[in-house]
């Protein structure tokens, strides 16, 4: 071998390491001459005369890629034997691809040339502390990673070339099959068929994906199993809204060939891993795109328009998707003041309010406002209803034509199910007949599975009934057309739900904006048309609840000036009399007089009869706190009666006052003129 002289005894005298690797499990299943030929490596070290007992194979990295020595467990047990310095030399197959990447050789060569263990493949043997061995063993590694990168690229460049032609061959997904001349195909299967264009018709009605798994409750969806035992078979499961989204998302369907639709990059973990992760590409990235390129189930102006529909679905990306409150705004309505989105809050069963939430992120502006959610929607509609009339008529139609075509649908997915079960049950009896009757336990096995199959196709008999009875009548073109005439009766008719409204106002209005206006008592709405015109509204805003309204002054008048001397109810009675209303415009009642007595601090009559007072009135006299005479009240010192509505009438004469006045001035706590006088003697 070319450099044996370079082998000393000292090197002989340590471990010799046989270190081998295959990239992947199929290389090491197919070439198992490869592997072979590694192993063969220990009688090499045997033959460059290191004793048998002496000579190590680590193969634990064998089916591991080399790309990176992260995973490969053998490469670092060899790196660290090496810096123990207990080894003599490393053998491989190839030096330069000990390690995939540069980094990992030059860490191997650094302590190999530190710790005098020498490197050893075919081509000869290498001391890493001669300058010559290092400088080939470099060149080596650098060549070594210059012909991966174009292998790589030249892979790449005949798969990049066949994706422009649209030819490179990729897993279609279900619904789409390649044909004997390697086209893309619909499946000729028409349930299959069926079931995918079903999601497209159901996101067109209920424009969610969300709404498409609802609309497959109780329908199984296919999926082609790609690999494994099922490899090519059609499973029937559940739809999930995973399966929905990759469904909508996929251009194929869109009959588009797109090649680069995913990428993939390397990322470091915390660890210090090195991990993979596919990420989508923005559209405009894609590299390959070849528009109708095969028979699909929608066109590329539908694959766009569901696209955005997905993205104005997307809250988290910010959008504002119209959600089933009553307030119709929701989602787009602008605060004119600081320009943030205004949310709708519901307080109670139908009471909603547009506010301004600038105040959490610090950016309020005094022209920012709340208001009530009916006022703004109120002039929104009659302006959108406005707007529409020229356009009724093909509205509605097309709202129907959207009706019978969902109704067909529902209606044709039983029937294909029902076509399938009488498939299944006329296999499963041919199966039957054609068994020999003497083969018993096999008719029998079969005869079981018959029944089972008669069994589902009665249920599919049913489902069809059950399909075709569930089927609402449809309304006569006739009628549907006397309802287009009149929109704002569609509008407002109870079967209309609050979804609806705002996704046909969302197609005509971009946006509401609530402008700054000085009037407190006006709002000053600003509406946005799709078109780009745009339209100023000034109403009248409604008083916030909880706010009366202002009593009319000649009934305030009243009650201000007979207030002190009249009960609530006679009040009440006089007031009706008049004919005065409320603010609100309702009759007076004891409530609404309790409720102005409050507002303009109007004092009740007196609860007391003649030869009483009141507390007030007691304390008022005696020039105390009313707290002393409650005092002398509950301790039995001064007599009182509880008059109407529980109040205390005390009994009163000048007596009564005198008495009073003495217990003040005895008392040393309430008078402090009689405490210095009369120092307290201790007991
Ligand atoms: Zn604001």
């Amino acid at each position: 071998m070319n450099g044996e002289h370079k082998i000393t005894s000292g090197h002989r005298a340590r471990t010799a390491l046989v270190y081998l690797r295959q990239s992947t499990l199929m290389q090491v299943r197919e070439h198992t001459e490869s592997t072979m030929r590694q192993y063969a490596l220990a009688d090499t070290a045997v033959a460059l005369g290191w004793a048998p007992r002496d000579v190590e194979v680590i193969d634990r990295d064998l089916g591991l890629s080399g790309t990176s020595a992260a995973h490969r467990a053998g490469f670092r047990e060899l790196m660290s034997r090496v810096c123990l310095g207990e080894i003599g030399a490393v053998i491989g197959l190839e030096i330069s691809r000990l390690g995939r990447s540069n980094a990992d050789l030059a860490r191997l060569a650094e302590m190999a040339r530190l710790t005098g263990t020498l490197l050893i493949d075919s081509d000869g043997v290498y001391d890493l502390s001669d300058f010559n061995d290092w400088l080939v063993l470099g060149l080596k590694s650098t060549m070594s990673q210059a012909e991966l990168h174009i292998m790589a690229g030249r892979l790449q460049a005949a798969k990049r070339a066949a994706a422009e032609r649209g030819e490179l061959r990729a897993p279609l997904p279900v619904g789409l099959v390649y044909d004997e001349d390697s086209t893309i195909a619909t499946d000729p299967d028409a349930e299959v068929q069926a079931a995918v264009a079903d999601i497209f018709a159901c996101f067109a009605a209920a424009g969610s994906a969300y709404g498409v798994v609802a609309a497959f409750a109780g329908r199984k969806f296919p999926q082609r199993a790609y690999g494994g035992v099922w490899a090519g078979q059609l499973r029937w499961a559940p739809l999930t809204h995973h399966r929905v989204l990759q469904v909508l998302k996929n251009p194929v369907y869109a009959g588009a060939y797109v090649h680069g639709r995913h990428a993939t990059r390397k990322t470091v973990d915390a660890d210090g891993n090195v991990r993979t992760v596919t990420a989508e590409v923005p559209r405009a990235q894609w590299q390959v795109l070849i528009k109708d390129h095969h028979p699909g189930y929608i066109s590329w102006e539908e694959y766009l328009a569901i696209e955005a529909r997905l993205a104005a679905n997307h809250t988290g990306g910010g959008a504002r998707p119209v959600r089933e409150g009553t307030a119709l705004c929701q989602g787009i309505i602008i605060c004119g003041g600081c320009g943030g989105p205004m949310a709708a809050n519901y307080h109670g069963d139908d009471r909603a309010s547009y506010e301004c939430h600038s105040h959490r992120d610090g950016k309020k502006t005094p022209g920012c406002r709340s208001i009530t959610a009916h006022a703004v929607d109120d002039a929104v509609a009659t302006a959108l209803l406005q707007a529409l009339t020229p356009d009724q008529v093909a509205l509605a139609l097309a709202a129907a034509g959207e009706v019978t075509s969902q109704h067909q649908r529902a209606g044709r997915a039983a029937e294909l199910a029902l076509e399938r079960a009488r498939y299944d049950a006329d296999r499963a009896e041919r199966a039957f007949t054609q068994v020999e009757p003497e083969n018993r336990l096999v008719a029998r096995t079969l005869e079981a599975r018959w029944e089972a199959k008669l069994a589902a196709l009665a249920d599919a008999e049913q489902a069809l009934q059950a399909a075709c009875a569930a089927l609402p009548l449809l309304p006569d073109r006739a009628s549907l057309e006397k309802l287009a005439a009149d929109l704002p009766a569609l509008w407002h008719a109870p079967t209309t739900t609050a979804r609806d409204r705002k996704r046909l106002l969302r197609t005509l209005i971009a946006d509401v904006t609530m402008l700054p206006e000085a009037d407190r008592c006006k709002a000053r709405i600003g509406i946005r048309w799709h078109t780009g015109a745009a339209d100023q509204i000034v109403i009248s805003r409604p008083r916030p609840s909880g706010v009366p309204a202002p009593t009319p002054s000649p009934a305030a008048e009243l009650i201000r000036r007979l207030g002190p001397v009249t009960s609530n109810a006679d009040l009440a009675t006089l007031l009706s009399q008049h004919g005065y209303l409320t603010g609100a415009g309702r009759p007076f009642d004891i409530k609404a007089v309790q409720w102005v007595r409050h507002a303009y601090h109007v004092p009740g009559p007196s609860q007391c009869s003649d030869g009483e007072i009141s507390v007030a009135d007691a304390a008022r006299r005696l020039g105390c706190s009313p707290g002393v005479i409650y005092y002398w009240i509950e301790t039995g010192q001064l007599p009182a009666r509880r008059g109407a509505g529980h109040r205390l009438c005390i009994p009163w004469n000048e007596t009564t006052e005198a008495r009073c006045q003495a217990r003040i001035a005895a008392s040393g706590h309430l008078n402090p003129a009689a405490r210095r006088t009369r120092p307290r003697q201790p007991h």
